[in-house]
């Protein structure tokens, strides 16, 4: 069976100087301190230690034929977004990812599919990335949960979601820069308690501001399952019917209307999870997704879906259904 990992990450094996280079901040450079092995550094800060599947495209493939897996859609790393440096710094940096990811697609066509990395701290900027990442072969982008601390509600968003719906380029959401990371820096608590509330902020503010509703085009997918919306979503619901004076500011549509109406993928690491939200939301918009290579993912590449002993047409629809649809691909395209 077609296996498509629709939320993975990879970079270059070498990254500019661009601290040197721009003469400020911390971005990202790697220290290959040994074969295979390199260090992922903000300034002089170590920030995470990565092996050769961060950057290695046929690593990767070998590594995903062991799990049966021929498809990777692949994007940036979030630490490297770099949406807090200088507007056409940051326009910099998502032109050197996306070209380097746009090269492994079109060596690699049947087993990487690419997203883009936008400078969102400047808009007009980012749709002429999003346009320039359509003709170079992108099929989607991806985003973060929060734009240095500014919600995905707000207004000045509005001619992105509009010109990747024309242009028919999915979304990707991720956390980043979790609400409330420096209180918590203790038990890798921004990741374990940050990153699904980051998405269920992202999911709740597209909703709340209408923006699912105004462009319904648009296809969005949530990362991690989509965080903790779905299982919160019986509290969301009873907030936006009891106090409609707090919640329901710009659109008057209750948030479980919205089900199915965008995509998650399937990163739970919990069957019994995985079933109760396929209670509420269709396998059709569940998509296999692993956060491959990082240790937090599932990387067994969906194994435990597959020992879930789903429907055939659940399994069909969350191990390639659900992502060709999200990436506007037919099936024939990878075989
Ligand atoms: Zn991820």
């Amino acid at each position: 069976m077609l296996k498509i990992d629709t939320h993975t990450h990879i970079m270059p094996d070498h990254l500019p100087n661009w601290s040197k280079e721009f003469g400020y901040g911390k971005f990202i450079h790697l220290d290959h301190h040994r074969s295979g092995f390199a260090r992922m550094m903000q300034g002089d800060q170590f920030f995470r230690e990565i092996e050769s599947n961060c950057w290695d495209p046929i690593l990767r493939i070998d590594e995903y034929a062991k799990y049966n897996t021929q498809v990777q859609v692949v994007c940036t790393i979030p630490v490297l977004f770099s949406y807090w440096a200088k507007p056409e710094h940051t326009r910099k940096v998502s032109e050197f990812l996306n070209d380097h990811i746009a090269m492994i697609v079109e060596e690699h066509p049947k087993n990487y599919v690419g997203l883009a990395t936008l400078p969102m701290n400047d808009i007009p900027m980012a749709i002429i990335e999003l346009e320039r990442a359509k003709k170079i072969g992108f099929r989607g982008i991806q985003i973060g949960s929060n734009i240095n601390g500014v919600n995905l509600s707000d207004e000045k968003f509005l001619p992105l979601w509009k010109a990747c719906e024309d242009l028919s380029m999915c979304v990707m959401v991720h956390p980043w820069e979790m609400m409330g990371e420096n209180d918590m820096k203790k038990y890798w608590l921004p990741w374990l308690v940050g990153m699904p509330a980051e998405t269920t902020r992202a999911i709740c503010s597209l909703i709340f501001s209408g923006v699912i509703e105004k462009f319904p085009k648009l296809r969005f997918l949530f990362a991690h399952a989509g965080g903790s919306f779905i299982p919160t979503l019986g509290r969301i619901e009873h907030g936006f019917n009891c106090r409609p004076d707090l919640v329901a500011l710009d659109n008057n549509v209750a948030p479980s209307h919205y089900l199915n109406k965008f995509w998650i993928d399937s990163a739970t690491h919990d069957s019994d999870l995985l079933r109760y939200i396929m209670t509420k939301q269709s396998t059709k918009k569940i998509a296999l997704g692993t956060d491959y290579p990082f240790p937090l993912g599932d990387l067994h590449i969906g194994q435990f879906i597959e020992e879930m002993q789903l429907e055939q047409s659940d399994l069909e629809n969350i191990m390639h259904g659900s992502a060709l649809e999200w990436l506007d691909l037919p099936k024939s395209f990878f075989s």
